[in-house]
């Protein structure tokens, strides 16, 4: 995207102080930080929306995350880190997927804020149970892709067994 922020440091056409840097992802200082020591992490290639994402740069991204907070922690003795991920439509100016990892300190006055509400019970219930649904499927089905479906076991209760093998693989 030509008026998009990320993608011109990504491409180098804006100057960056660079962190990190491959193929798929770029990690910056952010030059206008909420606090002190704020960094970006986002990848190279304009992407909104973050269900999209593949597996390989969402891990990369949270990876780099934590290993700079290390780096960081020593240097600034922070207390506490807000990591924010946007992508698409989040009122932001730019839509491109992005992780903001902000160190906190005490006193460091800044408020992040939600409206919440008390959510009805019975729709809490319904969606847990479409999502937990979902994932079983999810991770059936992708089992079944790598030909290694195991026995299935009838149960009532939801099997975590398969989402644990699931992950295992992914990681
Ligand atoms: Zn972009």
């Amino acid at each position: 995207m030509d008026d998009c922020v990320y993608c011109k440091i990504a491409n180098k056409t804006l100057p960056s102080y660079i962190l990190y840097e491959d193929n798929d992802i770029i990690c910056v200082l952010d030059i206008l930080p909420p606090s002190k020591g704020s960094f970006l992490i986002f990848p190279k290639l304009h992407i909104e929306d973050y269900t999209i994402l593949s597996d390989e740069i969402n891990q990369k991204m949270i990876t780099i995350a934590k290993y700079i907070s290390i780096i960081l922690k020593n240097k600034l003795k922070f207390n506490g880190l807000n990591i924010l991920l946007s992508s698409g439509e989040t009122g932001q100016r730019y839509k491109h997927i992005v992780i903001q990892v902000i160190p906190r300190f005490k006193d460091d006055n800044i408020r992040i804020s939600f409206n919440r509400f008390r959510e009805d019970p019975s729709f809490l219930e319904e969606l847990k149970n479409y999502i937990t649904a979902e994932l079983i499927k999810m991770s059936q089905q992708y089992l079944n892709s790598e030909k290694k479906e195991e026995k299935k076991e009838t149960k009532k209760d939801i099997d975590y067994k398969l989402l644990n093998q699931w992950f295992e693989k992914r990681i």
